[in-house]
């Protein structure tokens, strides 16, 4: 679609697109006129109007069931529409949170076994679906690390790598800590000199993401917990990528104390926008008596909700996100032990085709093989003076949603590739073909890359200010107006 669309001012006062049925009984009262309002604009369109209006909105957008969406650190896989028929069951959809555990056995029975479940895959004694995202697990995890070190107050730090997540260290921050960073090595694993320098009894524990955010997975893993448990200090895991490792590698065996996990991430939901997510968080039998409430307990036949004993608290309303952990349950049930491990299999596989193909192009700054995403630097680009960013728009000419740009920050110019598995050969040639005919462009007419995207409804953004302010609601007569500030 090369033309900007404009969205014609449909509105024409008198036109409805609802009909309601006579009414058959006493009109209720209205409130006092000072509290009605006259003046209310609203659009007043037919139906066939109004559908017309959202269904072209919803084509303005791009989602992984409209294409190919390699956004690394998020894991944008496909989700089979079955679980949304699961998740949709009146027994699960239309159940109340706070309805007697008499009356919801069967919704109990599936955290139960969903909790035993992720328990298996990560190798855990303990598990609490509470947490409503992967950055409140790690919050979780936090407070039971903060809640096991209560008795000894010296120890006031949190160890972080330098290519975690950022929501890392800003955990640990949350949870009172002082973070101390942890410089990489030339291999982009964690620097093991530098670590042992920094380990002492201060240390309350190391987070760390596994594999990180440069897609690497750091084999010295047991060197690493060996070193934090002899000062006392716990390891805890951050398992938003268990994409790369599930069925194939488990966090119990590798020393971690606790791992967070992203449902919406490695077990299918539809993510992004903003949510919903579900992040569990796993403890090793030091840390079960801390876990959030609730947890689900099976006494019998009978299922009911249970506070662990020392429990950090609840985190939020009710038990969870709880659609999402039966879509998470549906995932697991479908695939079973083996269907997991093709899962990581095949997006390893996929992470490291894109880098041997696109190696030539894009300079690889840790040629080593990858997990399930791949971070190349745009730093040759760069001095043709083209940006990560560039690159990143000009791939939605070629409609591709863009890679992440710019992070992880240790790599100058960033552009991270998470394809997943869920992604066949011909995709990842076209976009392959796509990312080379870029690194083209950027020799031979990098003015052109400065202005992409061209084919897009609308072309740069201020992206920030579209995140923080969305300008979302229907206004009455100005609408070409605000289409043209777009
Ligand atoms: C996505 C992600 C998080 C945060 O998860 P949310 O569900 O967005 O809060 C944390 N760590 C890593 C490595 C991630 O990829």
């Amino acid at each position: 679609m090369s033309r900007r669309y404009e969205l014609p001012d449909i509105s024409q006062p008198g036109k409805v697109g609802y009909s309601l049925p006579t009414l058959d009984m006493p009109a209720a009262e209205l409130p006092p006129a000072e509290m009605l309002r006259s003046d209310l604009a609203l659009p007043e369109v037919s139906e066939a109007e109004l559908v017309r209006y959202f269904t072209h909105l919803s084509k303005l957008n791009y989602g992984i069931d409209t294409g190919f969406y390699p956004l690394g650190s998020c894991t944008m896989k496909y989700n089979p529409k079955w679980h949304e028929d699961v998740a949709r069951l009146p027994g699960f959809a239309s159940i109340h949170p706070f309805q007697p555990a008499g009356s919801v056995q069967g919704a109990l029975r599936l955290m139960f076994e969903l909790q035993a479940y992720l328990a298996e895959i990560t190798g855990m004694d303990g598990v609490s679906l509470a947490p409503l995202a992967g950055a409140q697990g790690e919050l979780a995890s936090i407070l039971m690390v903060k809640a096991y070190h209560r008795k000894d107050s010296a120890r006031s730090k949190i160890l972080v790598p330098d290519s975690a997540h950022g929501t890392n260290p800003a955990t640990g921050t949350m949870g009172g800590f002082e973070v101390v960073s942890v410089p990489s090595d030339d291999k982009g694993d964690v620097d093991l000199g530098k670590l042992e320098s920094i380990m002492d009894e201060n240390v309350a524990a190391l987070t760390l993401t596994l594999p990180n955010t440069l897609g690497l997975f750091d084999t010295r893993i047991g060197k690493i917990s060996q070193l934090v448990h002899d000062k006392g200090a716990l390891l805890c895991g951050d398992g938003a990528n268990l994409n790369s490792l599930v069925g194939k590698a488990r966090f119990g065996d590798m020393g971690f104390d606790c791992v967070q996990l992203n449902l919406h991430k490695t077990f299918s939901t539809p993510h992004g926008g903003g949510g919903p997510g579900s992040g569990p968080v796993c403890a090793r039998a030091v840390l079960t008596e801390f876990l959030p409430s609730p947890v689900v307990a099976k006494d019998g036949e009978e299922y009911r909700l249970a506070s662990p004993a020392s429990s950090i608290g609840i985190l939020g309303a009710a038990y969870g996100n709880f659609g999402v952990m039966v879509r998470a349950y549906a995932y697991i049930r479908t695939l079973g032990a083996a269907g997991l491990r093709e899962v990581s299999e095949n997006a390893v596989i996929n992470a490291n085709y894109l880098k041997e193909k696109l190696k030539p192009y894009y300079h690889l700054p840790y040629d080593r093989p990858c997990m399930h995403e791949i971070v190349f630097s745009g730093k040759r680009q760069k001095t043709q003076g083209v940006r990560a960013l560039d690159i990143a728009k000009r791939l939605l000419d070629f409609g591709f949603h863009p890679p992440t740009v710019y992070f992880p920050i240790i790599v100058d110019e960033a552009i991270m590739v998470e394809p997943t598995e869920s992604e066949s050969k011909a995709t990842l040639d076209s976009f392959i073909d796509a990312m080379k005919q870029i690194a083209r462009e950027a020799e031979e007419n990098p003015e052109m890359l400065h202005s992409a995207p061209h084919h897009t409804p609308v072309r740069r953004l201020d992206e920030a200010k579209a995140a923080r302010q969305p300008d979302l609601r229907w206004r009455m007569g100005n609408d070409k107006e605000r289409a043209g500030t777009a």
